[in-house]
């Protein structure tokens, strides 16, 4: 039998990143022995804004992919550049009470390590664990532990086997749902479903979902390990937006050091495509000191369009490495 799924609603409570419940069934384990597994669904590191009280995420009206806070304060669509102010109450509720969401391994570590010394900590990220005989440590630890707790981020739940574990918890799913990305929900789901749907030796004996949107499907449907029902609403909503598999992306790139001239270089390049549906130019999160913008285009034709842009960029080359420059042209990326 796959196990009962608890969700947590993080509006009605008042400790984070460990709530309540989530301490009392830590608590538990420290008294009576045992093991858990705390899973912080986190990927990249993408702020989003998020009311406390309605558990609203604010996402693009044009493209319903969470906005990314940016450090000016404005709030900004990275597929087509749409922007709004962050402004000081949610636009949903009113409510005053807005947060940036995301808690990191470490605070995690350190909140375990006030409220529950009794367990031992095992981290499981990729900062903790570097190559693969610290990894099989790692495991082995816990394998051995008789009371511990393993945090971690998304390769926790991947590939492994963790027998005995008590309670499997994820402490913030929203922090994908939060994600610029339109598969952000197929993703969370997934990560859901792979704690919840463990069965046999591998099945914690409890899963307890942490969420400031207890309604948001990903969750609701994992929770009732409902994974035709999700797919279906999942299918329906990309053929409305016109995101894959009913139409192509194609993606292009360009980065550098002037977000200007990015954003221009891109401007030019849509100018030359007059005959395509395309958003942007949006700019993204600065990567490694570079600027990065994009252009997204939906399209059924995504071969063309990529061979158009590909032309039109290849003309531009000399500009673009005088402005120091690079553009990557992208069809059907993993993420956009
Ligand atoms: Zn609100
Ligand atoms: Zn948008």
């Amino acid at each position: 039998p796959l196990p009962t799924v608890r969700v947590v609603d993080l509006r009605h409570e008042t400790s984070y990143p460990l709530s309540t419940p989530l301490l009392a069934e830590l608590g538990r384990l420290a008294e009576g022995g045992g093991k858990a597994i705390l899973l912080l669904n986190r990927r990249g590191v993408a702020p989003a804004l998020h009311c406390r009280a309605c558990g609203a995420t604010r996402r693009c009206p044009n493209c319903d992919v969470a906005f990314t806070l940016h450090g000016d304060g404005t709030l900004r669509c990275h597929h087509c550049g749409a922007r709004e102010p962050a402004g000081e109450t949610c636009p949903a509720c009113g409510s005053p009470e807005l947060a940036r969401i995301g808690a990191g391994t470490q605070r995690l570590e350190r909140e375990l390590e006030k409220h529950v010394p009794e367990l031992e900590r095992i981290r499981l990220d990729a900062d903790a664990v570097a190559n693969p005989e610290q990894l099989r440590d790692a495991l082995e630890r816990f394998a051995r532990a008789e009371r511990a707790v393993l945090v971690g981020t998304q390769m926790v739940a991947k590939g492994h086997h963790f027998p005995g574990v008590e309670l499997a918890a994820v402490v913030d799913a929203d922090t994908g749902l939060g994600l610029p990305d339109f598969r952000a929900e197929e993703r969370t789901f997934q990560l859901l479903t792979q704690l919840a749907g463990r069965s046999g030796r591998d099945a914690p004996g409890r899963v307890l979902v942490q969420t400031f949107q207890p309604e948001s499907r990903a969750v609701e449907h994992a929770a009732r390990h409902d994974v035709a029902g999700f797919l279906a609403g999942e299918l329906e909503r990309r053929r409305a937006l016109g995101y894959p598999p009913f139409r192509h992306l194609v993606r292009v790139l360009v980065s550098g050091p002037e977000l200007a001239d990015a954003t221009r270089a891109l401007e030019e390049l849509k100018a030359g495509l007059p005959d395509f549906v395309l958003l942007g130019p949006a700019p993204l999160l600065r990567l490694r000191g570079r600027h990065r913008a994009q252009l997204v285009g939906k399209t059924d034709r995504p071969r063309a369009l990529a061979s158009r842009a590909a032309a039109l960029l290849a003309a531009a080359a000399p500009a673009m490495r005088r402005a120091g420059l690079t553009a990557v042209v992208d069809v059907d990326p993993q993420s956009v």
